[in-house]
């Protein structure tokens, strides 16, 4: 006979992203933009187990640990305090996170912290809620969570939480290489009000050329079409990402461009050979603080273990 026991434990992991296009409409009267994006989760994992306890608690492990809120601020804290709401029950939850992504990097490690906890919870709790039920949920959160929740390849618009999946978009090896601190958003998207204010709009157009990539699932066309509007206020905010662009470019990468709101780089390599070369050859010039070879696709947040 087979004597099933509550679960006790559950064990979630997340996918960082970046975005290989991002055009960032006008400010909007309700101090947003309208944003277009190419989502892809790359294979840069959080790791998040929670646990049935008295109450609501945080922990954090792995580098920027330090510089992440132990209190209801933490954004999986959020999604757990969300989905109980809505579920109507109580937040007696341990939240263990494993940082494996950078944090304050522009590859949205707090969404994907967001989204590891609602599987999580759903898991643990035994809601049986659909992915389009926590995405909601996730949107009320950050605009990124509901990506997180997706992965692989999406084309994300309104603040970047409307997602139409793309398909076939072929795999593709990664350098992630991160400079020195972090950059916030909210300042990068002010230094891009401010010089739209003070020069011509700067716009890095639609999202064709990467698309087109896509489709043919040729890394060389991919390269050469990635783009992000933020890439340069975040230059203009953090000179030495030039440094490591160029340095990039000039060692083989096949394309480069600044994650997000940065200030994360990724640099597209032919394969993982490749990417790891590049990922030494980077690390010895001394142009970053940190580098990470990854592969894309990757999935969404998915149950990894259960006790
Ligand atoms: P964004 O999603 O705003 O582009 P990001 O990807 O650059 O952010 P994150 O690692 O998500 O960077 O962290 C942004 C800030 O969110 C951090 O500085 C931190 O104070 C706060 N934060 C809240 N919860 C978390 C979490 N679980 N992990 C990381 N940061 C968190």
């Amino acid at each position: 006979m087979v004597v099933r026991t509550a679960v006790e434990s559950v064990t979630v992991r997340a996918p960082a992203k970046v975005n290989l296009h991002l055009s960032v409409g006008p400010l909007r009267g309700d101090g947003f933009h309208d944003l277009t994006t190419v989502f892809l989760a790359v294979s840069l994992y959080d790791e998040l187990t929670l646990t049935t306890s008295a109450g609501l608690t945080v922990t954090v492990e792995g580098e920027g640990a330090s510089d992440v809120p132990l209190d209801h601020s933490n954004l999986a804290a959020r999604a757990v305090l969300a989905l109980a709401a809505r579920s109507g029950r109580v937040p007696d939850v341990g939240v263990r996170i494993r940082k494996g992504i950078p944090v304050a990097g522009g590859c949205a490690g707090g969404s994907a912290d967001a989204a590891a906890a609602l599987v999580a919870c759903d898991a643990l709790w035994g809601l049986g809620m659909s992915r389009e039920e926590l995405a909601e949920v996730g949107a009320e959160l950050g605009s990124d969570v509901p990506f997180a929740l997706h992965g692989g390849t999406a084309l994300g618009t309104g603040r970047g939480e409307c997602l139409t999946p793309i398909l076939g978009a072929g795999t593709y090896s990664w350098v992630l290489a991160l400079a020195e601190g972090g950059l916030s958003t909210s300042t990068v998207y002010a230094e891009l009000d401010r010089q739209r204010e003070h020069g011509p709009l700067s716009v890095v157009g639609d999202s064709a050329k990467v698309l087109t990539a896509l489709r043919k699932g040729s890394a060389d066309a991919l390269g050469r079409a990635l783009s992000n509007d933020l890439q340069a206020p975040a230059l203009a905010l953090k000179p030495d990402l030039g440094r490591l662009l160029t340095c990039g470019a000039d060692l083989g990468a096949l394309g480069g461009v600044v994650s997000g709101s940065g200030p994360t780089v990724a640099f597209l390599a032919r394969d993982t050979a490749h990417a790891t070369g590049l990922a030494a050859a980077l690390s010895r010039h001394g142009v970053c603080r940190l580098v990470h070879v990854a592969e894309s696709p990757a999935p969404g947040a998915r149950l990894h273990r259960t006790d």
